[in-house]
């Protein structure tokens, strides 16, 4: 089986390689097809696309949208689309906006707890100005030695009942389903395993999202466990998803799993790449 890896983060959004980094890193490591997935952001795709180019490596353009379902915050991962889409341009930029003044708050939020001088701090780690996240607060938070790394930060800070955390509404299913099919692309329900949704609200959350076009999900992703693969996997089966392969990774030191250093799918499900 090639060796897929179809969601990782360059500086376009918090990973710390710059796009035609991490596309050397993915060959490196024996990455056969690379998709960039950004957070929320498309502008890394044409540097990693000329790298990958020149390495005779496959890529595939992709995108990380954040969106708001009932509350909770879930990544839908766009793959496979056309970055020149006016509507999927327009779309992202929207989800895009509300990040500095989020950004802002959070920092105001941070020196209500003692800790000044985190806007800064973050922004020292922003390579796009557009897109500051709680990654780069982690990193500043990190550095500082409030917390001991950039895990740590998301156990003590920036999370929901910590200090550093705001909560945001971004788009919503429905729109994010829309910029991805505008521009072409194939809908992706990025690391199921990774939100506080009762088995009940998932599978309302799986059905919603089949419903509106969504046509796969991550089965095989460092955030899963070994029972989790296997958890998903079923579920990929049962209503009947594609199945995607994909390390999230941020960069080197951060994260636990490295490009293209995963399992592969079980050979019964029928891959996200299947008539690719
Ligand atoms: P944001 O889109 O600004 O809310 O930031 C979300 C990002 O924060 C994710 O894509 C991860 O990179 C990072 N993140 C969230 N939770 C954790 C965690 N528990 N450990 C490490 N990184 C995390
Ligand atoms: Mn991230
Ligand atoms: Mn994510
Ligand atoms: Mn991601």
């Amino acid at each position: 089986m090639p060796n897929y890896d179809l969601h990782c983060h360059s500086t376009a959004s918090d990973g710390l390689l710059a796009p035609a980094e991490l596309v050397r890193r993915a060959a490196g490591n024996g990455v056969d097809i690379l998709a960039l997935t950004d957070h929320d952001e498309i502008c890394g795709l044409a540097e990693a696309r000329a790298q990958a180019q020149a390495l005779g490596l496959r890529f595939i353009d992709g995108v990380e949208v954040s969106i708001t379902w009932g509350g909770t915050t879930i990544h839908v991962v766009g793959l496979n689309l056309d970055p020149d889409d006016q509507q999927l341009q327009h779309g992202l930029h929207a989800i895009r906006q509300g990040r500095a003044e989020r950004a802002k708050k959070m920092a105001e939020d941070l020196a209500r707890a003692g800790i000044p001088g985190s806007l800064e701090g973050a922004y020292a780690y922003v390579e796009n100005p557009n897109l500051i996240g709680r990654t780069h607060f982690a990193r500043f938070l990190a550095e500082k030695r409030y917390v001991s790394d950039v895990k740590s930060a998301f156990q003590q800070y920036l999370v929901s009942g910590k200090p550093g955390y705001v909560p945001h509404q971004w788009a919503t299913l429905e729109e994010a389903l829309g910029y991805i099919k505008a521009g072409g692309g194939i809908a992706v329900l990025a690391h199921p395993g990774r939100y506080k949704l009762t088995r009940a609200e998932m599978r309302k959350f799986l059905g919603e999202f089949k419903d509106g076009g969504g046509a796969g999900i991550e089965v095989i992703t460092s955030s899963h466990t070994p029972e989790q693969f296997l958890e998903y996997a079923i579920l990929a089966r049962e209503f009947g998803f594609l199945a995607s392969r994909g390390s999230d990774f941020h960069g080197p030191g951060e994260s636990r799993v490295d490009l293209g250093k995963l399992p592969d799918l079980a050979a019964d499900l029928k891959p996200i790449w299947h008539d690719w």
